[in-house]
């Protein structure tokens, strides 16, 4: 069976992604290098620049973990539950990273934290992503190896998002109560303490290349995005190393890198679930058309043939109550009733004869008999009808022998008479209530050389005297009904040197029987 690919986290990327993902790395590296040479110059100290970068910031990493969150659940995925929680402790570190950054808020930070604790703040931000990916990494290897995701439990986002509610919650009592203890990674304001901002930028390079190595050949499209993130992330931690001051043309070169980062990734997410749902939408446009088209054959055919016929059988009825009328009068005139009778017999013979070239017609179809196999018509007939049988609330119970060999038939003529058969059972359940609602399909070899086709239901069910009668022209008991179909299904079913016949349901309904023979007769 062909794997259909549900999302961006199964999707292989394409040679156009993979190409943009590597133009992105590359404009990367230019804006390294045109950088390092001027990193150290000191430009205006922009106030407002974090906490505007950093509200951006958040809300896109909410809106990445929102759509990670929702993957992870139709995936089942704890890998990316994982990820999308590491993407909800980097957000939520960015609120006290804005209020405490000097010069934000208020000159020295809020939350009565020293200078240093923005920075804690920021390192365990920085460690975190990578971290996170990594832990990405390691459990998806371990989920795609493992039993397919339908077997396995729906992560719960909830514990997620309480448990790194919880994480960062530590991380900023941490890094503002702690600040005292834990290495400074700056002077002052603005100057840096090298050899300790050296110490976190290798942890995070590191890290980030760890990370990297583990993701290398990225097997889904949200790999290689956050390939290109990680790569954004290495970047602005060597421009991190070789200077450092807040408001350098380097430091502002890096925190515009953080963003870039996290925006790749909700982008490539956005776009990626826009392409996916209109590719679904088209997908589902094309199934209704072609379910509508086959299951309006047999409507368009029995419509048909009601307008051919309905005018000869009119002259018919005409004529025939005109010799009545003659013959039933004081005097009855004798010559002009044998004329009308005559006119009648003419009418009716019409009549048959265009039942009869509608039958051939139809009957022979398009004449090419092919292998089939009788199961997988019957499934994918019943898919057809999903909501037909929705809508009567019909449950379909399918006992089908596997075995059972393919039959040599016209594959649209016969699939004509499943879709007629279901559609009556169908009828028949929804006209009943309180009682189960199930029609059984049970499939069998028959004889060794013929198949065996029962479709039983627990509708209304055929009254004893009417048992061969439905199979007439005409014969119907609904008030829209042409009484046609099953007269054009036994047909069908002869002309493919079958049989068609009816029989009570155990313990209510009707049973339709449909016997086949293997190779078939199929075609004029
Ligand atoms: P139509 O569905 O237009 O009436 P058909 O030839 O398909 O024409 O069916 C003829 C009649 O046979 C129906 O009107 C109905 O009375 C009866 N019939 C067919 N299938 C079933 C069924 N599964 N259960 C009960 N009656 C049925």
């Amino acid at each position: 069976m062909p794997h259909d690919h549900l999302g961006l986290f199964d999707t292989p990327p394409n040679r156009r992604q993979i190409r943009l993902g590597l133009a992105m790395v590359g404009g990367l590296l230019v804006a390294f290098f045109l950088i390092l040479p001027v990193n150290d110059i000191r430009l205006r100290e922009i106030q407002v620049f974090i906490p505007v970068l950093d509200a951006v910031m958040f809300v896109d990493e909410l809106i990445i973990a929102t759509l990670l969150y929702a993957q992870a659940r139709v995936f089942r995925s704890r890998a990316l539950n994982i990820l999308a929680s590491g993407y909800v402790f980097a957000a939520l570190l960015l609120l006290p990273h804005a209020l405490t950054f000097p010069g934000a808020f208020a000159p020295d930070g809020l939350l009565g934290a020293s200078a240093n604790a923005t920075a804690w703040l920021a390192a365990f931000r920085r460690i975190a992503f990578p971290l996170g990916i990594a832990l990405y990494a390691h459990l998806k290897r371990a989920e795609t190896s493992a039993k397919p995701g339908i077997a396995r439990p729906i992560p719960s986002a909830a514990f997620g998002v309480y448990s790194v509610l919880a994480l960062a919650g530590a991380a900023t009592i941490l890094a503002i109560v702690g600040a005292d203890v834990l290495p400074p990674f700056f002077a002052n304001r603005t100057e840096p303490v090298s050899a300790n901002l050296f110490a976190i930028n290798a942890l995070t390079i590191v890290l980030s290349i760890v990370a990297m190595a583990m993701l290398w050949r990225p097997g889904s499209v949200l790999d290689l995005w956050l390939l290109v993130a990680l790569s954004c992330w290495l970047i602005q931690s060597l421009l991190n190393l070789t200077g450092g001051a807040r408001y350098s043309v380097g430091w502002y070169g890096l925190v515009s890198m953080m963003l870039v980062s996290s925006l790749i990734v909700m982008l490539a997410l956005m776009a990626e679930s826009n392409r996916l749902h209109a590719r679904l939408a088209l997908t589902m446009a094309a199934r209704n058309r072609e379910r509508d088209a086959r299951l309006m054959s047999m409507d368009a055919v029995t419509g048909a043939i009601a307008h051919e016929v309905g005018q000869p059988l009119t002259g018919t009825i005409a004529s025939a109550m005109a010799g009545l009328s003659w013959l039933t009068r004081e005097r009855p005139d004798r010559e002009r009733a044998i004329k009308a009778l005559h006119d009648a017999i003419d009418s009716g013979n019409r009549t048959t004869a265009v039942i009869k070239s509608i039958r051939a017609m139809f009957a022979k179809g398009t004449g090419t008999a092919t292998e089939i196999s009788l199961n997988d018509l019957v499934r994918e007939t019943a898919a057809f009808l999903d909501r037909e049988l929705a809508g009567e609330n019909v449950a379909l119970e399918f006992t089908l022998d596997e075995a059972l060999p393919p039959i040599l038939a016209d594959r649209i003529q016969i699939q004509r008479v499943l879709v007629n058969l279901f559609t009556n059972a169908i009828d028949s359940v929804g006209a009943t209530r309180g009682r189960p609602r199930r029609i059984a399909i049970r499939s069998a070899p028959l004889n060794g050389q013929d198949v065996l086709l029962e479709i039983s239901d627990t509708g209304i069910g055929i009254a004893p005297e009417e048992m061969t009668r439905i199979f007439e022209p005409f014969f119907t008991t609904k008030g829209t009904g042409t009484g046609l179909g099953l007269s054009l299904c036994r047909t069908i079913v002869e002309e493919h040197g079958g049989r068609l016949w009816a029989s009570p349901g155990e313990p209510m309904g009707a049973t339709f029987h449909l016997q086949l023979p293997r190779g078939g007769r199929a075609g004029p």
